[in-house]
């Protein structure tokens, strides 16, 4: 039986770019069903995040005039993250995959071939992955690549040039759906859910109309959002930069003692400079242990399933 796909496209103030790109995602589902990849019940799901301008009268309109098309809106403006998780957790239970991708024309839409290809071949999850970055300026370029570099090294697992262009099955959404947190980062959490998953390159182009909504602050904001809720990593460096300023201090304590008792100070120099280096060390090592505790709490809080089961011998 061939899959069901639903394209997951979020929306926010589109309508320049709307009535471009729906007809192409059209098209392209309509091709994969003549090809016999998909099933011709496959449907094109836009999320609408609260948008200000017409896009969700667009979204109806399409809905009205075609029944690929479908559309739900949210009460508010949420963020792409949130907008793309509504239209995943619609979808799971109305689909076999899903694809997310932008409105803008940005994400190859030809990639979905190969993307669907992987999942004949039993892959649940496939990342796009850019293979190119020659239509950013050197600016996004350099500020996207240091993003991943740095969220690696705060230890959030991310698939590297990644963005949120990638099937999902609605196998891996369903315990997807297990992970309650509301601090989402996509790109760090479908990795935690596991399994079978590969890559599919494509190229990245311009925006077919409208402009950004990822200005450089939502950038930094997203960065800081995918460390701090997928790592407590900056928790625990407290701790290290806690021991190595009471092992500086420590030294710093022997410094003074020994001028003091060369006789080079004034008076009271040394035990001033004692208490202040003791204290620093052991206030950073207390609030390194506490931040050890907060970070399980945090842990604790997000309620995430402790194992996800792929395979058994058995059916259930
Ligand atoms: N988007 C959204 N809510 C927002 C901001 C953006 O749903 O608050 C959608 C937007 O309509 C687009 C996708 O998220 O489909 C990516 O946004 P954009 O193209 O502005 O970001 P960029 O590609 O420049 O990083
Ligand atoms: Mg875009």
């Amino acid at each position: 039986m061939t899959p069901k796909l639903f394209l997951i496209v979020p929306c926010y103030n589109e309508e320049a770019v709307l009535p471009v790109t729906a007809p192409l995602f059209l098209k392209k589902i309509t091709d994969l069903a003549r090809e016999g990849k998909i099933s011709p019940d496959s449907r094109i799901l836009f999320v609408n995040d609260g948008s200000r301008d017409a896009t969700w009268d667009i979204i109806r309109k399409l809905a009205a005039e075609d029944e690929h098309f479908l559309g739900i809106s949210q009460s508010r403006n949420r963020g792409h993250q949130n907008a793309v998780l509504a239209g995943l957790m619609e979808a799971k239970d109305l689909c076999d995959i899903t694809v997310s991708l932008d409105v803008d024309g940005q994400d190859d839409i030809n990639a979905i071939d190969a993307m669907v290809e992987a999942y004949l071949d039993g892959y649940e999850v496939v990342y796009g992955v850019r293979s190119s970055r020659d239509t950013d300026s050197f600016f996004k370029r350099f500020t996207a690549q240091s993003f991943y570099k740095f969220l690696a090294a705060m230890g959030a697992e991310v698939v590297y040039n990644h963005a949120d262009y990638r099937l999902i099955s609605s196998r891996v959404l369903q315990e997807f759906a297990g992970f309650e947190e509301v601090n989402l980062y996509l790109r760090g959490l479908i990795p935690l859910v596991g399994f079978k998953s590969t890559t599919v390159e494509y190229a990245r182009s311009e925006r077919l109309a409208g402009s950004s909504h990822y200005p450089l602050k939502k950038m930094i904001g997203l960065a800081v959002d995918g460390v701090t809720s997928l790592s407590v990593k900056p928790l625990r460096l407290i701790m290290t930069f806690g021991i190595v300023v009471a092992l500086i201090s420590f030294i710093g304590c022997v410094w003074a003692l020994i001028t003091a008792l060369i006789g080079k100070t004034v008076a009271g120099w040394a035990s001033m400079t004692c208490i202040i280096c003791f204290v620093s060390g052991v206030q950073l090592i207390s609030l390194g242990i506490i931040g050890e505790y907060v970070g399980k709490i945090y842990m604790e809080t997000k309620h995430r399933p402790r194992y996800i089961i792929s395979e058994r011998t058995w059916k259930p």
